[in-house]
């Protein structure tokens, strides 16, 4: 990256490089991203790592366990996170930090903030964060789920300018590369659409072109956030000379122009839904309107229990998703106004009380 105007960014490394034979962890594929990461802390740019890997380094402690139950995995994690911290160590000549993340700290915005604060001090005094998901302690509620999509969401956190997340392909093809030899790469995504989420392997299935899609999600994330996102063969280490180059060695997402405001990101890539308003199928929540129009006569159902300030879903009976916002009702008051017969009672008690969603606080969803 000679020259490169990039200050901070984001390098995803999954598990299949950290521990390949889930024989413990080899330094054999990580060699050559920690040569890239030093290569760009020389050049002034700061880096996060996102590194996937415990429970594949822990995995050898286990005797006898072809499908480990969710038990047996947590421990795993456990023992392979110290492993796998101590062999990205011995690559290293500067320090780094642990931070181990679950999706219930991400979706709080007061621990959020705190996970930025963290993440900017570290780097501020020269500490390379090493991130990956709490795995021994996280429930299923709880959790991200995969290392892509957390980390986009630490990317945001990070106000990172890049996020290179590594794949076992050479980025993203128009179909699987692994059953169609004439796959194309696709050098440039300029919008992710349905069409995009198509070639990474179908909206439905979660088995895409080499864990493709939880990569198209985080990088929809991450340019939202007006991130530059790569995905690249993290098995191969000319990737990372290219990258050095300034060159683009796999499929680049180009960010929007446009980043969505801060808060408005987190509430619509990080933040998880307390609950939902279901709208009639007629109502629309459009950008250029005012929260003011969402008023109990919309309102068909309340779902879930949720306080004052949660985030909620707005969405239609079929389903399609409208909005996420912030509410400024809990379900129970919610629930009360909107089975009110008295229509009277219930306009003039929103008049007092104020919108049901925050004006600043809507981020209209698109639907895939
Ligand atoms: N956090 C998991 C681990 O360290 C990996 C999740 C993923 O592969 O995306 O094993």
């Amino acid at each position: 990256m000679t020259d490169s105007p990039r200050k901070r960014i984001v390098v995803k490394v999954g598990s299949a490089l950290i521990a390949p034979h889930k024989q413990g962890c080899s330094s054999h594929y990580l060699l050559g991203i920690a040569q890239f990461i030093t290569y760009c802390r020389i050049q002034g740019i700061q880096v996060v790592l996102v590194s996937s890997g415990s429970v594949a380094a822990g995995w050898h402690h286990f005797e006898g366990q072809a499908q480990p139950s969710v038990t047996v995995k947590k421990a795993m994690a456990a023992a392979g996170q110290a492993d796998m911290m101590a062999t990205w160590n011995k690559l290293f000549d500067f320090p780094t930090a642990q931070l181990l993340l679950t999706h219930g700290d991400l979706r709080n915005r007061e621990r959020y903030i705190s996970i930025r604060d963290t993440i900017f001090s570290l780097l501020e005094h020269g500490l390379m964060p090493i991130i990956n998901e709490n795995d021994a302690v996280t429930a299923d509620k709880l959790k991200v789920g995969d290392n892509d999509n957390l980390s986009a969401m630490v990317a945001a956190a990070a106000d990172a300018d890049t996020l290179v997340i590594c794949s076992d392909v050479d980025g993203l093809y128009d179909q699987n590369p692994h059953e169609h030899p004439n796959a194309k790469l696709i050098k440039q995504v300029t919008e992710i659409n349905a069409d995009i989420y198509a070639m990474a392997g179908g909206a439905s299935s979660d088995v895409g072109t080499g864990g493709m899609r939880t990569k198209i999600q985080a990088a929809e994330k991450a340019i939202s956030h007006g991130i530059e996102t790569f995905i690249i063969n993290g098995f191969n280490a000319d990737s990372f000379s290219q990258l050095l180059k300034g060159q683009n060695p796999g499929t680049l997402f180009t960010p929007y122009e446009k980043p969505m405001q801060e808060h408005l990101h987190w509430m619509t890539h990080t933040s998880q839904a307390q609950g939902e308003v279901i709208v009639e199928d007629d109502f629309d929540l459009a950008l250029d309107q005012h929260s003011e129009q969402l008023t109990s006569d919309d309102v068909v159902e309340v779902k879930g229990d949720f306080s004052v300030g949660d985030t909620i879903l707005v969405r239609k009976g079929d389903g399609t998703k409208l909005a996420k916002a912030k509410s400024n009702y809990s379900s129970c008051l919610l629930s009360f106004i909107t089975e009110q017969d008295d229509q009277a009672f219930a306009s003039e008690f929103q008049q007092k009380t104020g919108p049901i969603i925050s004006d600043k606080n809507i981020a209209i969803l698109k639907s895939i």
